[in-house]
């Protein structure tokens, strides 16, 4: 790879570490991982990630020039994958108070051309080096200029090298209609950052975006166009046109606008049930040197992993927002919401194994949805009658305190070896 090339593709994967939404690893509540439960290339159980192989060998050395530091291993929606995160650019006329990127700040700015950036991923791509691109961009030029660029990316991925392997692409603030339709027909996935849940809280974080003309909108164009069926794709393999799926995702910035928690997933709720987004992602933020919120403390970590179990409560458990159990409208720092509300209704308890319905199994600290849905399984085999029996069947051992096994309570069957 040419020197120039290299350089500035260490600046431009360095500063996509700041977007979660294609990290992997979500913490999960019940003990599951998010790649077995969750379709999603979601963020990482510690807000961190993994690079191929810094994950295994953090002390590793890397000769300049060496992309693999800026590959990652992630648990994506076709299962384990290597992606490259990178930025079109990392020029931006906004002003978000948090960001690196933003107006002003005097750092390295650095860009691809299209051409460039298709190129040198479909060489890591035909190399076996990658199997995703997740692209992202800070904000240039007329309206639309980095969607454009961002887009043209992708076309040339697509057309020229008939690259088939993952693309997600982010939507900048404002897209047109236009540039969201020619988006939505080479990307597998496409995510809009919200960084806050309303607007009050967004004008606490940059005065150059707005909610619901910049951020709200691009999201509901993309629902209305995916909902109309009318996307295909040429499929390289077959070559013929096929309809595809574009998944979509968001992101808040957890923390520095004043936000509660119920605020947050209450707004996460209606994203999920509205408009369909396949995951939102949560970030605690941490100050940049030099931005507005430099002297702004971090927000403790426990939040966002909080956040993200909550969340999983209501996209894969059937939750709803005002039954997250909440403390002046936070989740306890130091509890699994769900160990939470178990607590909070001691008449719920115990549950009955052989009996109780799916709904009421995914209430039981320890029983997720796999795990549920293969004791209902089991059940039509035949009568539970051990707590063996159900650690077999994926229950985490925390649920044995709140279950009973044909009629006697499970952890007292432990207790006495049965
Ligand atoms: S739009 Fe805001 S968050 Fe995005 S790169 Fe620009 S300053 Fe950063």
């Amino acid at each position: 790879m040419p020197a120039d090339l290299a350089d500035r593709l260490a600046v431009l994967a360095d500063g996509a570490q700041y977007d979660l939404c294609a990290q992997s690893g979500r913490p999960m509540p019940d003990g599951a991982s998010s790649s077995s439960a969750a379709p999603s290339d979601a963020g990482s159980s510690d807000g961190r990630i993994a690079s191929a192989t810094a994950g295994t060998r953090p002390e590793r050395r890397y000769r300049h020039g060496d992309v693999t530091r800026h590959i990652q291993r992630i648990s994506g929606p076709r299962g384990p994958t290597t992606q490259l995160r990178v930025l079109q650019t990392n020029a931006c006329a906004k002003d978000c108070f948090y960001c690196p990127f933003r107006a002003g700040r005097n750092f390295r700015r650095e860009a691809f051309t299209p051409d460039e950036l298709a190129r040198l991923t479909d060489g890591l791509h035909r190399a076996g080096r990658i199997q995703a691109l997740f692209l992202s961009s800070g904000v240039v030029g007329h309206d639309d200029h980095s969607m454009a660029q961002i887009v043209a990316t992708g076309e040339i991925l697509r057309r020229r090298y008939r690259y088939s392997g993952y693309l997600h692409l982010k939507m900048m603030p404002g897209a047109s209609d236009a540039a969201i339709e020619a988006a939505l027909t080479v990307a597998d996935r496409v995510s809009v950052n919200l960084e806050a849940p309303t607007a009050a809280h967004l004008a606490r974080l940059t005065s150059t975006k707005d909610l619901a003309a910049d951020l709200l909108a691009p999201l509901r164009r993309v629902k209305r166009i995916v909902d109309a069926r009318r996307l295909r794709r040429r499929n390289v393999v077959t070559g013929r046109d096929e309809p595809v799926r574009v998944s979509r995702t968001t992101q808040f910035v957890v923390g520095p606008a004043g936000e509660s928690d119920r605020d947050l997933l209450g707004v996460t709720q209606r994203l999920y049930r509205e408009l369909g987004l396949s995951c939102v992602y949560y970030s605690a933020f941490r100050p940049v040197p030099d931005t507005p919120l430099d002297g702004h403390a971090p927000e403790d970590p426990r939040r966002e992993r909080r956040l993200y179990q909550a969340d999983f409560l209501l996209r894969d458990y059937g939750w709803s927002a005002d039954e997250l159990p909440m403390t002046g409208e936070r989740l306890d720092l130091d509890a699994d919401p769900k160990l939470a509300w178990a607590r909070a209704h001691p008449d719920h308890f115990p549950v009955e194994v052989n009996r109780a319905g799916r709904d009421a199994l995914l209430r039981v600290p320890g029983i997720g949805p796999i795990a549920a849905d293969r004791v209902i399984a089991a059940r039509r085999e035949g009568r539970l009658r051990s707590p063996d029996q159900l650690g077999r069947l994926g229950v985490d051992a925390r649920a044995l305190d709140l279950v009973t096994v044909d009629g006697r309570r499970a952890a007292a069957q432990l207790s006495l070896g049965i």
